[in-house]
């Protein structure tokens, strides 16, 4: 960047790193040489989008006018928690609605509070706002609620909690996130983010309740996992009246596009697509982890669409890098997360695909444990 521009840009964002995308499958293939590729880096539904959802986006005919139908779209999502439509936002991604919470909430040099590895935006926008992000390691994997609970400030704006956690996909317990809620300053804002909420299985903790229970809690959901909808964008939360007044005050107009609510209209009455999505991901983490258990390869117990696996070892009992193992398997067509990028080092961060998917995957990590497949990039491979 030149040095006039350079000055442009807000003062503490000036060293800011550029984005770094993360490996396409079109790389992968020509790279490689490959045919098939096994994309299982982005938590995506495996099953592709919502039938229905797509037989609505087909329908189309018209983007002319803006939606009007986002109060009845709020009271659908509502009723579904037994909640009122003025509870709900809506938003491009719970993503938007996230950066929302802290446009509306934070100020510069307000506190922050989240773990350490979560999900990676939790910084990013922190940063952006100039707050001070304070992070809590996990432990064993999982949110530590007595470490959120101790560094809570004056200065604390927002608690943010995913559930399940991303990158490790633990959930909250459901007594132990109640009763942290409830042991938390009334005054914090805490924003518990369940995008795969669908995928535990009836063992998740009841945000609507914690809601209930206390106002000063954002749930945010989306139809970007159970209903495949990522590219579409289009996420919501549950907030109490005045929260949500306020993010509605000012979250850009028609931030929810026309086809993403006629596919979203459509996908919430698509039961059987999310019954399906769930079973092939239940039966999916079972072979997954039945398959570390036998290759002695340690897991985190995962609520979601994805797992945190540890690497393989070298001859020499070392542990394989995450990124040197994710390289091999890239050369196998299979295209994980390293958790070097995700703050978990020695792990790999994989989406549970559909059976055939997982097989590829499986078949190369287990060739991959008894050194069929070498763990450093071939020679000459670009990185
Ligand atoms: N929250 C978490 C914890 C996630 O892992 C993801 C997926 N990257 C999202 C939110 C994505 O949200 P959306 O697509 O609704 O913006």
């Amino acid at each position: 960047m030149d040095a006039p521009l350079e000055r442009l840009v807000r003062r503490g964002l000036r060293d800011y790193a550029a984005y770094v995308p993360g490996t396409t499958a079109g790389d992968v293939r020509r790279r490689y040489g490959l045919e098939r590729i096994v994309k299982l880096s982005s938590n995506e539904n495996p099953l592709g989008t919502s039938p229905a959802a797509l037989e609505a986006l087909r329908s189309l005919s018209d983007v002319s006018l803006y939606e009007d139908r986002f109060e009845e779209l709020r009271e659908r999502l509502a009723a579904g928690v037994g909640l009122q439509a003025r509870n709900v936002v809506l938003g491009h991604g719970s993503n938007e609605i996230l950066q929302l919470l802290f446009t509306t909430f934070v100020d510069p040099d307000d506190e922050v509070v989240f773990s350490q590895p979560s999900f990676s935006l939790y910084r990013k926008d922190a940063r952006v706002a100039g707050a001070r992000a304070i992070e809590v390691p996990l432990t064993g994997g999982c949110h530590d609620l007595d470490g959120v609970l101790a560094v809570v400030s004056p200065r604390t704006k927002l608690v943010i909690l995913d559930d399940p956690n991303n990158p490790t996909a633990t959930r909250l317990d459901r007594d132990a996130a109640r009763a942290f809620a409830a042991a938390l300053d009334p005054g914090v804002l805490l924003v518990l983010d369940q995008a795969y909420f669908e995928y535990m299985d009836g063992a998740a903790c009841d945000g609507a309740r914690i809601l209930r229970e206390r106002p000063m809690t954002v749930v945010l959901r989306t139809a970007s996992k159970i209903y495949g909808l990522a590219a579409l964008r289009f996420g919501y939360a549950f907030a109490s009246d005045e929260i949500a007044s306020w993010l509605d005050r000012l979250r850009l107009p028609f931030n929810v596009s026309k086809p993403a609510a006629a596919a979203v209209f459509a996908a919430l009455g698509d039961v059987g697509f999310v019954e399906r999505s769930v079973r092939l991901n239940s039966e999916g983490r079972v072979r997954f982890e039945k398959t570390f258990a036998r290759l002695g390869l340690h897991v985190y117990p995962s609520a979601a669409n994805f797992v945190a696996v540890a690497t393989p070892g070298r001859p020499d009992g070392s542990q394989m890098r995450a990124t040197d193992a994710y390289e091999a398997l890239l050369t196998r067509g299979v295209i994980t997360r390293s958790g070097d990028a995700l703050g978990l080092p020695g792990y790999l961060r994989v989406t549970i695909g559909t059976a055939e998917e997982n097989d590829v995957f499986l078949a190369a990590l287990e060739a991959l444990a008894s050194g069929e497949l070498d763990a450093l990039p071939a020679v000459g491979a670009a990185r």
